[in-house]
This record gives C-alpha cells, sequence and structure tokens, in this order.
C-alpha cells in the first residue's frame, strides 16, 4: 500500500472518525433543551453518510471516493455542522418573533448573494425529524442550491464526486451564514447542513413548494431539475410567507411514464413501486443499496444524470404532460 493512502487511512480513523461522532453526540444533544422539538414514532432514521464514509475508508474502499481529492472537503463539511450547533449558544434569550416585508426582501436577497438558488418556507411535520435527532424551532427556511450541470453530465466520474463535496461544503456554509444573519438581526436560527441533515430535505422542499418528489426519492424542482442540494434553517420566526400550495403536483403522472433512474441505477436501489418502512413511511430508494456503489463509483448520480427533467427541462416536460 503507498504511504500517503496508508497516512490518509489512519487520519480518517484517528481524526475523521471521531469528529464525525462528536458532532453526533452534540447533534443528539439537543433532544436534552427545554424548547427542542424532537423526532416521532413515525420519523424516518437517518442514513449517516459521514460515519459510513469513514467505514468505507477504514475497509479499504475508498479509491474512488478520491479521498485525496475530498478529504478536505469532507473536514470541512464536518467542521461546519459543528459551528451549526456551536453557534446555538449565540440565539439572543428574548429573541424577535415576527419579520416585515422589508427584511423578508433583504433575506432573500442575503440568501441570493450566497449562491442559493431558490428558497421557500414551511411549517417543519414532527414525522420529518430524523429518529434521536431534534431542532429548536419549527419555522423552516428551506435552501436549494444548484449542483454543476457539466459536472453531473459526465456522472459517475471524479469530478462528480468533488462537485458533491463541493456543493455539500458551500451549502453547509451558506446556512450557517443565514443563521448568523437571523441572529445579528435579533432572531433565533438553527442551523441544518445538507450533508445528512437534522431532517428528511426532499418532503421538506416539496411542502415548502418549491419542487416535488422524483420516483428517485429526489427532489425535482423546476428550475434545474434534481440536479440540486437542500438545507434549512429553523427559526423563531412565526410570521415566514408559508407556502400554501403546490404546483407541481403534475410531476407524478410524468414519472410513470419515464422509469430512467429505476432502468439506470446500477445497484437496483430505486424501487419501481414504494416500500413501506417499518415506521410506515413509503420510500422508493434504498439506501443500503445505493451507498456502496455510489461511494465505489465517485458519487455514482446517474439518477440524476438520466433524469428527463436534468436534461430535457421542466417546461418542456410539463407541455408535454398536461395537454
Ligand atoms: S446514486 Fe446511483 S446507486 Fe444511488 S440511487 Fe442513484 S443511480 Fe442508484
Ligand atoms: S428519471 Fe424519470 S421516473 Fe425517475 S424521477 Fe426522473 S422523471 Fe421520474
Amino acid at each position: 500500500m503507498k504511504i500517503g493512502l496508508k497516512i490518509k487511512r489512519a487520519f480518517f480513523r484517528r481524526v475523521v472518525k471521531p469528529s464525525v461522532k462528536r458532532v453526533y453526540q452534540k447533534e443528539d444533544a439537543i433532544n436534552e433543551k427545554p424548547e427542542a422539538i424532537t423526532a416521532t414514532e413515525q420519523s424516518p432514521t437517518r442514513f449517516d453518510i459521514p460515519l459510513n464514509i469513514v467505514e468505507f475508508v477504514e475497509q479499504g474502499k475508498e479509491q474512488s471516493l478520491m479521498i485525496n481529492q475530498t478529504t478536505n472537503l469532507m473536514r470541512s463539511n464536518i467542521k461546519n455542522i459543528g459551528v451549526s450547533l456551536n453557534s446555538l449558544s449565540k440565539n439572543a434569550l428574548n429573541p424577535k418573533e415576527t419579520i416585515d416585508d422589508i427584511f423578508l426582501q433583504e433575506l432573500k436577497e442575503f440568501c441570493k448573494t450566497q449562491g442559493i438558488a431558490t428558497i421557500g418556507f414551511t411549517k417543519l411535520p414532527r414525522n420529518l425529524i430524523f429518529k434521536d435527532k431534534a431542532v429548536l424551532h419549527d419555522n423552516a427556511i428551506v435552501l436549494v442550491m444548484e449542483m454543476d450541470k457539466k459536472s453531473i453530465a459526465k456522472a459517475p466520474h471524479r469530478d462528480t464526486i468533488i462537485m458533491i463535496m463541493e456543493t455539500y461544503n458551500n451549502l453547509g456554509i451558506t446556512a450557517n451564514k443565514v443563521a448568523s444573519f437571523l441572529r445579528a438581526h435579533g432572531y433565533s436560527a438553527h442551523a441544518s447542513h445538507p450533508l445528512g441533515g437534522l431532517v428528511l430535505y426532499p418532503p421538506l422542499a416539496k411542502k415548502a413548494g418549491l419542487g416535488w418528489n422524483g420516483r428517485h426519492g429526489l427532489l425535482i424542482t423546476p428550475e434545474f431539475g434534481s440536479r440540486v442540494r437542500l438545507a434549512a434553517v429553523f427559526t423563531n420566526i412565526t410570521n415566514l410567507p408559508f407556502a400554501t400550495e403546490n404546483s407541481h403536483e403534475w410531476v407524478p403522472e410524468y414519472c410513470a411514464t419515464c422509469g430512467n433512474c429505476i432502468k439506470n441505477c446500477p445497484p437496483k436501489a430505486i424501487y419501481e413501486k414504494p416500500i413501506k418502512r417499518e415506521n410506515g413511511l413509503l420510500t422508493h430508494i434504498e439506501n443500503e443499496k445505493c451507498f456502496p456503489y455510489f461511494a465505489s463509483n465517485y458519487g455514482c448520480t446517474i439518477c440524476i444524470r438520466v433524469c428527463p427533467f436534468s436534461t430535457t427541462g421542466y417546461d418542456k416536460l410539463k407541455a408535454k404532460t398536461i395537454k
């Protein structure tokens, strides 16, 4: 084994793994806060990507995860999950609870300057909080960041995994900045990182009116198809413009005629019909089948590449579907 690789593996075992476990312990400790909004019996169990990546590296299967190129990005992602948790102590004791139109516009502008493509607002249902996790507020600001088109078009490719880790990193940093922005204006905020996160993002983003879930389990947006990563900031602001409708409900009608993601998923991790988990939640995706392939093949992402919403585009498919 090359010396560099040996050092990397030891680094993952001795540095990355303990730091992942430390941030997870801090996440779980939010449950102890009196104001915590906790998961329910029906809540999904989170598939812990960073921990699974560490274990993958420990087992010596790290080659196509491009650890030389992505180790620093992984460390930065973990660090920024820690930043989101440590910064909760900066929330004011008696924060303001409402905003006016001028500040709402400022918030949207701020998000845009930080690389956020679209933003939505919704109440967080407790059953979308991952098991054993908790958040401080149930007013959700959902953040959408675009993933690079060229890197997706090449998937699976070394550029794909690097771009995915970069997008996670940029969005995680941005979510923390949005939380700081709210605090600086007298509000309370809790940023949830895109890598793993505290809640199941696609249904939350759908509830915020930002798109609809495809059969690949990902959010399909009108702007970028499923070429997006998601994060959220939870806040005590009670009068956000929460979405009351969703104009993308026609998407499953198109999905029913397509099935490209199902046909092209190499480990057959996407099911034709949704399966019911033990907790009663329906899902099309088997993470346990997807992840080993994802990790062995440069972040895979074939399901996003072959989705017509990523290539043909939303408007053309809508015109074809709704006559
Ligand atoms: S990322 Fe790859 S393995 Fe995972 S669901 Fe998509 S196509 Fe399948
Ligand atoms: S590939 Fe086809 S079936 Fe799968 S999510 Fe996209 S449109 Fe739906």
